[in-house]
């Protein structure tokens, strides 16, 4: 069980389980004699990847970003990925229920990020998980979504987030917004145009101003105040340990140079200000604080 406290927040993470990912897609048009030293290939040369949730605690609410793979898979993507579905019972297994989760926070809408927005009853009819939730999500992915490219449409799936639009239950956000207070998000422009990194700080912390933007981002949002606590949930900018490079991003990524772009904009301030990163996909390092050698070489230091 991973778990840490960040000012007043409690952050933990849960797992819908893991999945086999083509190593190819996982590392793009990085050589396998490169990847393959950070992680391992079976013999279809599919890598594990997890599906980390993270769950915050602040005390007045329970706020869980991202949902995983969830249980509504068709049996086409079954046999792909073979529908791992543990988040409710891992969640269950700490003493939270669906119930106890008021606001849920999707960085995007592809199917392995919010798959446990909703359940079908009994009747087949889909409904909420989380019931008493405020779901938010970005509203360019949800504009995307219902239009997707061929390449991608087949992460996609309506049912993830379209009833909960039509029932006003979910939120969009351009980015930049606060959720609740100490919680807000940013868009990171690379593996599709509007996913967003969801940026915790306690607001217990010190109260300095904010701080300008990074130079040259597209929108003119202020990061949150410089120098206290901080986790990210950066998604799948860097969906594991081994994609911190800057140079190394996934296949799927819709445009690799503003991955690039955004992974240097984050470690601008992430690096000097010692944010704790959460990995989406890493089955063993959910999280960890990533340093710059000397030699440029980046590393990710594990939390104790
Ligand atoms: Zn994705």
């Amino acid at each position: 069980m991973h778990r840490i406290t960040l000012g007043d927040f409690e952050l933990s993470v849960f797992s819908d389980g893991t999945y086999p990912l083509d190593g190819g897609a996982f590392f793009g048009v990085i050589p396998k004699v490169m990847w393959s030293k950070k992680v391992a290939a079976d013999e279809n040369n599919y890598c594990t990847a997890g599906l980390n949730s993270l769950l915050i605690r602040t005390g007045k609410e329970n706020v869980l970003v991202e949902t995983g793979m969830g249980n509504k898979l068709s049996e086409r993507m079954r046999k792909f990925y073979r529908q791992p579905a543990q988040l409710l019972e891992n969640l269950s297994a700490a003493g939270i229920s669906p119930e106890d989760i008021d606001i849920v926070i999707n960085s995007h809408l592809h199917f392995d990020h919010c798959g446990w927005n909703t359940v079908r009853d009994k009747n087949g009819k889909i409904v909420p998980t989380f019931p008493k939730a405020k779901y938010y999500a970005p509203e360019g992915e949800w504009q995307y979504a219902r239009k997707p490219s061929d390449r991608d449409a087949i992460s996609y799936i309506p049912d993830n987030y379209d009833p909960l639009v039509e029932s006003g239950q979910m939120t969009l956000l351009k980015g930049g917004e606060e959720i609740v207070p100490g919680i807000s998000v940013r868009t990171f422009r690379g593996h599709t145009a509007s996913m967003q990194g969801i940026i915790v700080q306690s607001p217990s912390g010190a109260k300095a101003p904010l701080s300008p933007g990074a130079v040259g981002t597209a929108e003119a949002v202020p990061f949150p105040r410089p120098f206290v606590p901080t986790a990210c949930y950066i998604s799948d900018l860097m969906p594991t340990t081994a994609h911190i490079d800057v140079s190394w991003g996934m296949a799927f990524d819709l445009y690799p140079l503003d991955t690039i772009a955004s992974k240097k904009e984050y470690y601008a301030r992430s690096i000097p200000e010692k944010w704790l990163t959460v990995f989406t996909h890493d089955p063993k390092v959910p999280w960890a604080y990533i340093e710059k050698e000397e030699s440029g070489k980046m590393v990710a230091r594990e939390a104790e």
